[in-house]
């Protein structure tokens, strides 16, 4: 079996960050990813310094390039299982393969969970937004519908109030709005529907037209902004007896400012571990979890070879 000193899993961002900290120290690294980077339905990404509206896949191409020059290794597949420990090494599978590791950096992501609202999912990353730093600026003074379905919504529809006059926030799941919140919302100037929405009206190119509320009225918006749940994809972080922290936007696996995850030998980078991050938060997090793994491994073997003296 193949054995690395660290393997990534997931090759986006923070992935990919990590994988090139780590082979710039001659690291013998492999990144093993599905292809499936969070805002791939998004035709450009905002808020990257030097690359401003560069399309999502072409900057992790760059970025893949620029690992794969200082020697770093892909395998296109699904992690499966991760096993071991520290002391006996990792073992990582997939239906096919497996390898080996000294270490391993987890950054997979997460699962973005919408409302159940039909056309919603046709428009997101396009025109159901989530983020006012990725697409605020590019719907500024546009007629903005904010779902309210979580106490995010609130916090979100004063963010893009920034953009815009036209805010309507529907008061779409109730409880998730206080007495106080919804005296803000006034003192801005949003107006508060209470009623749900039952459909949206998309176009083909995933543009919001209008939604369908249930009171019988259909309201105009040329987006719409959505709290989704976030989940970190951490199905192989629970299999090792790790757990999972939680906050409003969601679930996460908690991290030290190195990165390193609470079992030990394990590390995480990327919304897996900070369910905000945005691309250059996510590939920071990554350069430093790879810093901090060949750090830990250099400590390793100089206490090693000291032992032997
Ligand atoms: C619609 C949308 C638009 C966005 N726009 C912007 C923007 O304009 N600007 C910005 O800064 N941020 C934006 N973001 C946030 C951005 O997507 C994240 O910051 C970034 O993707 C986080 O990088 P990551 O490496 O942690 O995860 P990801 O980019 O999601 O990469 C994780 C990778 O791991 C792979 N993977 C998962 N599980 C496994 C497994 N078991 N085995 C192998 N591989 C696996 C996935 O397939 C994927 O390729 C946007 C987010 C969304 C939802």
């Amino acid at each position: 079996m193949e054995k690395y000193d660290a393997i990534i899993v997931g090759g986006g961002n923070a992935g990919l960050a990590g994988a090139i900290a780590l082979a710039r120290s001659r690291r013998k690294v492999l990144v093993v990813d599905e292809g499936n980077p969070r805002n791939a339905v998004s035709a450009h990404a905002h808020n990257v310094l030097g690359h401003e509206g560069i399309s999502p896949h072409k900057l992790l191409e760059l970025g893949r390039a620029e690992a794969t020059d200082y020697g770093v290794e892909f395998a296109s597949a699904r992690i499966e299982s991760l096993s071991g420990s520290l002391e006996e090494g990792f073992i990582i599978s997939t239906q096919a393969s497996q390898w080996q590791a000294e270490r391993i950096l987890l950054a997979t992501g997460l699962s973005d969970a919408l409302p159940e609202i039909p056309g919603l999912q046709k428009a997101w990353g396009t025109s159901a937004l989530h983020c006012p730093y990725c697409h605020g600026w590019e719907v500024r003074d546009q007629q903005i519908a904010i779902l309210g379905v979580s106490e995010m919504s609130t916090h979100q529809a004063l963010l893009f109030r920034q953009l815009s006059d036209t805010i309507t926030y529907v008061n779409h799941a109730p409880k998730s709005l206080t007495a106080e919140n919804r005296a803000l919302l006034a003192a801005v100037g949003i107006e508060v529907v209470d009623a749900q929405v039952t459909d949206i009206a998309v176009s083909d190119d995933g543009q919001v037209q209008s939604l369908a509320l249930n009171n019988g009225s259909t309201l105009g918006a040329q987006a719409v902004v959505v709290a989704s749940q976030m989940k970190a994809n951490a199905s192989l972080f629970l299999g090792l007896g790790g757990d999972l922290s939680q906050n409003p936007m969601g679930e996460f696996i908690s991290v030290n400012e190195m990165g390193a995850t609470s079992v030990p030998g394990v590390y995480a980078a990327g919304n897996i571990s900070n369910l905000g991050a945005m691309i250059g938060l996510a590939t920071a997090a990554g350069t430093m979890a790879g810093a901090a793994i060949n750090a830990d491994l250099v400590m390793e073997s100089a206490k090693k070879k000291l032992a032997r003296k």
